[in-house]
């Protein structure tokens, strides 16, 4: 018996080829980050991680957040990635389900030790494991392809995380999968400026490079700087919508500085059709949006030959199954999905489990999807999303997509809230363009003419930005929670 998911990233590397380039920082070549993963999987053993076991790293983002990836991995044991930004209150949910052998934290986390602690839960230090003078793990340890390689905490978007189990299995079939569809090689440098606790970072940014055998140049974080500074020697950079947007009408990412690109990739939250045209005639570059979530892994793909469709995700990625769940007239579906992708259920939680998957198997994500006549997908929204007014839908999009159309509108988030006489009524958050000469009367008056009645918000507020998490992602409930008074 082998170790699947060590094999499939980790075995095939020449040593002296690079894998990071840490600006600043020099570069760790395969070899190194071969040896680095047998010493901290040997520091994990040494500290009483069995086969298994979850060890829970909440650390910065560093060569050491990977090497403590793949070394768990190779341990046979169980990645548990957190957020950076939850506090000790927070992380004491997280440890008290995951029930770890082993927490991580660095300099920048040391306010968690006392809850650790006080769960009698034992912690190192990244550097400790990674140069630990413990015996190195001998060969990767013996798992399964149905054994689990990662529990990822989802992002919190519409309730309290869950613990999405993924398996050997489930990661190797996506990295193959976006590896063939996205064309990486070995001869690609991907500019990383993710986050490495969440499942784009870490799992389709890092797992994919590894099964193509390529270079990251590994960022902090995202700094638009650093960016236009380090994009000449990449190849390819996946981000989310706001490094994007934010590129948009900075004349550092034009043609010329864009041209030696050959592929960029955006997803976690939804990229406007106007940002992607917008984005292609500054730069020449058609972005690939794809869709994915924390339990699957990646569902859907723009295509990397045929076209890239402003708004869509694209197609379902090869070896998954994707249908649309009792269609309205219009032929928005809740969007269900199959495949070797989708994770078993939710940590140490059967009821989660049961509830999010059909009679038939296919695991319910949640969003709200169309098809158009070429099967691309578009992501309508998510169904917690849904507002329902007097008895009518109200799919936030369609309200949204007015209001971004607007003069002066840079961007919006529609939202439901509580409504005694209808259940619930319609509110937007908006944001304005820098220069944009109007306000919530004149986009009131503006909508009245364009959506129906029952479509049209009770509530206009004017934001200087929609909350966002690390990810992106507008925190609707945020702004349901904190909707002022009327
Ligand atoms: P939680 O499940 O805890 O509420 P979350 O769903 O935001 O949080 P993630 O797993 O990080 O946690 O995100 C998955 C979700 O992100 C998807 O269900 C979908 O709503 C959204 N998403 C991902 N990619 C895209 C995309 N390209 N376009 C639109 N939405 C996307
Ligand atoms: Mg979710």
């Amino acid at each position: 018996m082998t170790n699947p998911l060590y094999n499939a990233l980790l075995k095939h590397q020449s040593d002296d080829a690079v894998f990071l380039d840490v600006p600043g920082g020099g570069a760790l070549s395969y070899g190194a980050l071969r040896h680095a993963i047998s010493t901290a999987a040997g520091a994990l053993g040494a500290a009483g991680v069995e086969p298994g076991d979850r060890v829970v790293c909440q650390i910065a983002k560093s060569p050491e957040a990977l090497i403590l990836y793949l070394a768990t991995v190779a341990a046979g044991a169980v990645f548990v990635p957190l957020n950076t930004a939850y506090t000790p209150v927070e992380l004491d949910y997280f440890l008290e389900d995951a029930e770890p052998a082993l927490l991580v934290l660095d300099e920048t986390t040391q306010a968690a030790k006392p809850v650790a602690e006080a769960r009698g839960v034992a912690t190192a230090a990244p550097l400790d494991l990674v140069n630990s003078t413990a015996t190195p793990l001998a060969a990767p340890a013996p798992r399964e392809t149905g054994d689990l390689a990662a529990i990822l905490y989802t992002s919190g978007t519409t309730g309290r995380s869950k613990g999405a189990m993924l398996t050997h299995g489930n990661l190797i079939s996506n990295a193959q999968a976006l590896k063939v569809c996205w064309r990486f090689t070995a001869k690609d440098v991907l500019l990383h400026a993710l986050p490495v606790f969440h499942t784009h970072g870490l799992f389709v940014a890092t797992n994919v490079t590894l099964a193509a055998h390529g270079r990251m140049i590994f960022c902090p974080s995202f700094n638009l700087d650093q960016l236009a500074e380090l994009m000449p020697q990449a190849t390819s950079i996946m981000g989310v919508p706001t490094f994007y947007t934010r590129m948009i009408g900075d004349a550092r990412f034009d043609k010329a500085a864009m041209k030696h690109m050959r592929l960029i990739i955006s997803g976690s939250a939804p990229l406007l059709a106007g940002s992607h045209r917008a984005f292609e005639a500054q730069t020449g570059h058609a972005i690939l949006e794809r869709y994915g979530m924390t339990e699957t892994n990646m569902i859907t793909s723009n295509p990397f030959a045929g076209e890239r469709r402003a708004g869509t995700v694209g197609h379902p990625l090869p070896g998954v199954s994707l249908r649309l769940a009792n269609p309205d007239d219009a032929g928005i579906g809740s969007i269900e999905v199959r495949g070797p992708n989708v994770t078993p259920g939710y940590w140490r939680n059967k009821e989660k489990t049961a509830e999010s998957f059909t009679e038939d198997g296919w695991f319910i994500t949640g969003d709200l999807g169309i098809k158009d006549t070429e099967g691309y997908v578009s992501i309508v929204g998510r169904e917690k999303d849904l507002v329902i007014s007097g008895g009518f839908n109200i799919y936030p999009k369609e309200v949204e997509v007015e209001i971004d159309a607007l003069p002066g509108v840079l961007e919006s988030a529609v939202y439901g809230v509580a409504d005694a006489d209808l259940g619930e009524v319609v509110a937007a958050a908006v944001v304005l363009e820098s220069d944009g000469a109007t306000d919530a009367d004149a986009i009131l008056a503006a909508l009245t003419d364009r959506l129906a009645r029952f479509k049209v918000p009770r509530h206009v507020r004017i934001m200087n930005e929609l909350p966002r998490n690390a990810m992106g992602k507008v925190q609707k409930a945020a702004l349901r929670t904190d909707h002022p008074s009327v």
